[in-house]
């Protein structure tokens, strides 16, 4: 199965977070965020809840995210006990309440965005704020957002697509918002609300990765070659195709597992896409991510570095400055020798892992 997202940085983090929690130092490692944006019903829900591999997210063939959802991920420690409660959600409107259950996240998300949003298809800007608690996630934060519609419909408002559009740019015109431009691979490509939108957000496409979803749905006698290899409209970073869960298996409750196995064996059993298995399926989207996220720890390693390095002149200052050394202070320094010495090493292994990471892309 897809290995979780940001699993192969996941011990790059926890040991830079370790040397910050030594240094007893408040500061983390701040990861982009990851939004994804496209018309809607393109399959931007479905994205993301693969991505997670986990079912929550309200999804289907009408206009269902209709508030921002703004989902943190945040590592626990594992219970190995097997008993499942390692990995919950909660919310900042219920605080304290865990969910371990996660289909009673997704009715949580349906209630709450009634709420703000009325039961008529109504839009809000108001954030709906998740977090997913498991020992298998790095702390990142994923923003499913809802789509671009042009005609409005129920309580929307005349100027429905413009607040849809002011809304999804207030999220993603942060330098630091990584962006997944989701477009039906049923769909014209060059008519795509997601890359129009990425290209305002981000116009030399550094954070960009294009997501051609519904391969499966494509006109007879089409394949979505061309698409992938960036031969219509390219990208820097590139696309990936995926086949994600039908409204019929959505209704006939398909897992995450088997929509996965699904999906492998569509590629599998096309000819048309073997030569490109690199930009196929949501693992491959998960690796593609995780490369972005390594490239990203690596361009702040070296003020990481530096932070770290003054922390340890600091320290032998202080060393140097005991003078006489009673019984006590030569403790002190003993210890400050020793997270010295720590620290040392561990700035050296960060470097020599995340070159080596990097090697092997
Ligand atoms: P969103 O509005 O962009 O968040 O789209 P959703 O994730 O809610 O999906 C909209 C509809 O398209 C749902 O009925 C999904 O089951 C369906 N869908 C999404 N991706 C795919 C796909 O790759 N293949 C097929 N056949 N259906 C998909
Ligand atoms: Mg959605």
């Amino acid at each position: 199965s897809a290995p979780p997202l940001g699993s192969s940085v996941i011990p790059i983090v926890n040991k830079l977070q370790d040397i910050f929690a030594q240094l007893g130092s408040q500061s983390t490692i701040e990861l982009p965020q990851v939004a994804v944006v496209g018309s809607q019903s393109s399959g931007k829900s479905s994205v993301l809840e693969a991505l997670v591999g986990r079912d929550f997210l309200p999804r289907g063939n009408e206009i269902c995210t209709r508030r921002p959802l703004v989902l943190q991920l945040l590592q626990t420690k594992r219970k190995g006990d097997g008993s499942g409660e390692d990995e919950w959600g909660e919310f900042l409107h219920l605080p304290g309440k865990r969910f371990y259950d996660f289909s009673e996240i997704r009715s949580e998300i349906q209630a709450e965005t009634a709420k703000e949003a009325g039961g008529n298809k109504g839009v809000s800007d108001k954030q709906i704020r998740l977090k997913i608690f498991s020992p298998n996630v790095l702390d990142i934060t994923l923003v499913d957002l809802p789509g671009i519609t042009k005609v409005p419909v129920g309580d929307q408002p005349s100027d429905i697509e413009a607040r849809i559009r002011t809304m999804i740019m207030s999220y993603i015109k942060k330098p630091s918002c990584l962006i997944l431009a989701v477009t039906a691979a049923n769909s014209d490509l060059a008519n795509s609300d997601a890359l129009q939108i990425a290209g305002n957000a981000d116009p030399d496409g550094y954070r960009t990765i294009g997501i051609i979803t519904k391969l499966d749905i494509m006109d007879r006698g089409t394949d979505a070659r061309n698409l992938l290899l960036g031969k219509v409209i390219p990208l820097r970073l590139g696309y990936v195709g995926v086949v994600n869960r039908s409204q019929e298996d959505i209704i006939t409750n398909r897992s995450i597992k088997d929509a996965l196995a699904a999906e492998e064996k569509f590629f599998r059993s096309r000819p048309v896409y073997n030569g490109v298995a690199d930009r196929c399926g949501v693992p491959q989207l998960a690796k593609k991510l995780n490369q972005i996220l390594v490239q990203h720890i690596k361009s702040i390693l070296p003020g990481l570095k530096s932070r770290i390095s003054s922390a340890l002149v600091s320290v032998a200052k202080e060393h140097a400055s005991y003078g006489e050394i009673t019984e006590s202070k030569a403790c002190i320094a003993g210890q400050g020798t020793l997270i010295l010495n720590i620290l040392s090493k561990y700035s050296e292994a960060f470097s020599s892992m995340v070159e080596g990471r990097n090697e092997e892309m």
